[in-house]
């Protein structure tokens, strides 16, 4: 190349593309896409990261400013990783500034220099880090044709693990992750939820005594940054991490692994709206290496994906160890008439199993005392100023909050409209905690939610007191469901199955199904058969009955089949721009402009839904609504995003209004 160098950088700025930059005066080093540089923005300075070098800029000559230094003497980021981000802010489209954002370390971000690596909290990597710590068991026959398969992947290949709860799916990564230690080369392991799940993180560190770090959300800033310079420099040998950490650098890349895949945690719900499972496929096929996507209940989309070849699917059919699958009751709450929302039948299950020494389970997804507070002499019902939604009654608490918005006040004593008694409805965890109290007097009992969960340590303390059967009745919410082993647990009771069953999602049988699923996978994991009871007052809905008869598999075949006559996602790929204001018209403006636009330009195969309020229309005081984009296939949606967007910063409609727009929204509102 010949005269001037442009420099384009990527700037944390709401702005879609790369700047362009001169050259900085005095060069420290040799300039390498890769490397941050500070460069002057506006009236200040920012740390950008160089993207990439060329000949020429199509910002006039005079207009362009020169960077003011390089701070690196060597790529920070690897070039997978680069093209990743890149890759990801076009498909996303969202401004790869802010991509790199979710991609860096704060301190990284505002200039620091990497820390040398630093004391990691594992034990030092010792000449013996290849010998197993803990005993491995020996794996069943499907386990050992899984691991065997991921083992002998020369290059890129996804597979999905789809193995029903409890047949060793964890079994499967250890053996590989081992498989990639004993090469030298690193493994990168993501998790829905880390806090939730100390186990898993033993059941690591007990197997592998080698360097590991670990990325999630509650990590200090000196925390986050040693754990992704240990995995930049090779140091840490496994990496485990919640969603963002699909964005680690890895010295020696040997395996992707994405447990729970179908896990919503991973796709990323504000701002830059990316799944992290879906950038681990690109990942894994920039870097050439394996991937294994996990689950008893995969995502449709895999399910397809596997169907249609593009993944190669691994079956644990069968639980590991002497375990068997648990057996699932209906109870019919038209004839059993729930009292303090609890049947006969399941009471008479608890008092079974607890007399055999189980352990019980019981699930219900709602946590609070009750969801509604309603008037008895007009009606009234307790509702959110800011939202279009039921305030809920936490009874100790003695307050009524909003689980939307958050909104919190002293709950009334009676109705703010006619002074008549207020009656709360419907059940939450904190209600079903004092009927099951009373019912069971003697029984120590855990409930476990984001309420009694608040403080540092304790979802610890209460799994404590549960695995060391301290506490034989345990009580919750979804928090429960997230991979948790309680190995004593003999019986599971689903309190209210029906919330799901109507819902307005495309994705909401989805999300039952693999609810159902995985709660009941909690039942009779080690040497004792469990039973699972769930009360509906839909005892003939046709996917309770699939679910129950035929499993998760069976299940996803008919609804596979149901999206495809809709035309949902796998067979169209969406994108949903949403927008909200203080007032209702400057939402539904700004939406009508942008349909208008979008029907201006429309290729074949692209529909224009809408525009429609959200579901939920007022939330935190704002309006919202949205406008969808449905393509027959993601190449046509690709192509129209770019132009579309840029357009829809051009309406004079947008500048009253947030606007954003989600590319594959797993949920539509
Ligand atoms: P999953 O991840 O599929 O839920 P896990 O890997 O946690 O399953 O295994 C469930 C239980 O079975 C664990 O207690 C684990 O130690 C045990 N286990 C896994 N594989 C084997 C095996 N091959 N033989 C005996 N026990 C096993
Ligand atoms: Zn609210």
């Amino acid at each position: 190349m010949e005269g001037a160098q442009i420099l384009e950088v990527a700037v944390a700025a709401p702005l879609m593309g790369l700047f362009d930059y001169l050259p900085p005066p005095a060069m420290a080093f040799e300039l390498l896409p890769g490397m941050r540089v500070r460069v002057p923005f506006g009236k200040g300075t920012r740390v950008g990261l160089l993207m990439g070098l060329k000949a020429g800029s199509t910002v006039p000559e005079g207009k362009l400013r020169q960077a003011l230094a390089v701070l690196d003497a060597e790529p920070l980021l690897p070039g997978d990783l680069r093209r990743l981000l890149s890759w990801a802010s076009a498909y996303y489209q969202h401004p790869p500034g802010e991509v790199l954002a979710a991609a860096l370390p704060k301190a990284l971000r505002e200039g620091r220099e990497p820390t040398r690596r630093r004391k990691l909290k594992t034990p030092p990597a010792a000449a013996a880090e290849l010998a197993s710590a803990d005993v491995p068991p020996v794996l069943t026959n499907e386990q050992g044709r899984a691991v065997a398969a991921v083992n002998a992947a020369a290059g890129f290949r996804c597979f999905l693990l789809d193995g029903v709860t409890g047949s060793g799916k964890t079994e499967v990564y250890l053996r590989c992750i081992q498989e990639r230690l004993n090469a030298g080369q690193q493994s990168l392991v993501l998790v829905p939820e880390i806090g939730l799940t100390p186990q898993l993180l033993e059941r690591f560190r007990r197997r592998f005594p080698v360097p590991m770090a670990v990325l999630h959300s509650g990590l200090a800033d000196g925390e986050r940054l040693r754990a992704w310079t240990a995995a930049r420099d090779g140091t840490a040998r496994i990496v485990i991490g919640t969603r963002s950490a699909i964005f680690t650098p890895l010295k020696h890349p040997g395996l992707l692994v994405v447990d729970e895949e179908h896990d919503a945690s991973y796709k990323q719900q504000d701002g830059f709206r990316y799944s992290a499972r879906d950038l681990a496929v690109w990942r894994a096929r920039e870097l050439g290496i394996p991937l294994v996507l996990g689950s008893a209940t995969p995502a449709l989309e895999s399910v397809e994906n596997a169907q249609s070849g593009r993944y190669e699917r691994l079956v644990l059919a069968e639980r590991a160890g002497t375990a068997g699958q648990p057996t699932a009751h209906l109870i019919d709450m038209r004839t059993h008439q729930p009292r303090d929302g609890l049947t006969q039948p399941l009471l008479a299950a608890i008092r079974r199993h607890l007399a055999a020494d189980g352990q019980v389970l019981i699930f219900l997804n709602r946590r609070g005392y009750a969801p509604t507070l309603v008037c008895v002499g007009c009606g009234t019902v307790i509702s959110c100023d800011r939202c279009d939604a039921r305030m809920v009654l936490h009874q100790q608490r003695g307050r009524v909050t909003c689980h939307h918005c958050g909104s919190d006040r002293a709950a009334p004593e009676d109705c703010p409209a006619c002074h008549a008694e207020l009656r709360a409805v419907g059940q939450g965890t904190e209600r079903l905690e004092q009927a099951l109290a009373r019912e069971f007097p003697a029984q120590a009992m855990e409930r476990i939610d984001r309420d009694t969960t608040r403080r540092r340590g304790e979802i610890e303390r209460r799994l404590e007191r549960v695995h060391s059967l301290k506490a034989r009745l345990l009580l919750g919410t979804q928090m429960l469901t997230k991979g948790h082993d309680f190995p004593g647990v003999t019986l599971v009771g689903i309190v209210d199955v029906d919330q799901g069953l109507f819902g307005t999602d495309f994705r909401s049988a989805e999300r039952l199904a693999q609810t159902f699923i995985q709660v009941a996978g909690r039942a009779g994991r080690a040497d004792r058969p469990g039973e699972v009871y769930l009360q509906t007052l839909f005892p003939d809905h046709p996917l309770l009955r699939v679910l129950l008869a035929d499993g998760y598999g069976a299940f996803a075949t008919l609804a596979l089949a149901e999206r495809q006559q809709a035309g949902w996602p796998p067979w169209s790929s969406l994108a949903l721009l949403r927008a909200e204001a203080t007032e209702r018209p400057l939402v539904f403006s700004f939406l009508e402009s942008a349909a208008a636009l979008a029907r201006t330009a429309l290729p074949p195969g692209l529909r224009v839904l809408g525009p429609a309020p959200a579901p939920m229309e007022r939330r935190s005081g704002r309006y919202r609504g949205q406008l969808l984009l449905q393509a027959d296939a993601r190449r046509v949606l690709q192509r129209f995003l770019p132009d579309f967007r840029a357009a829809l910063t051009a309406l004079p409609t947008q500048r009253r209004v947030r606007w954003s727009m989600d590319v594959d929204p797993s949920e539509l509102f």
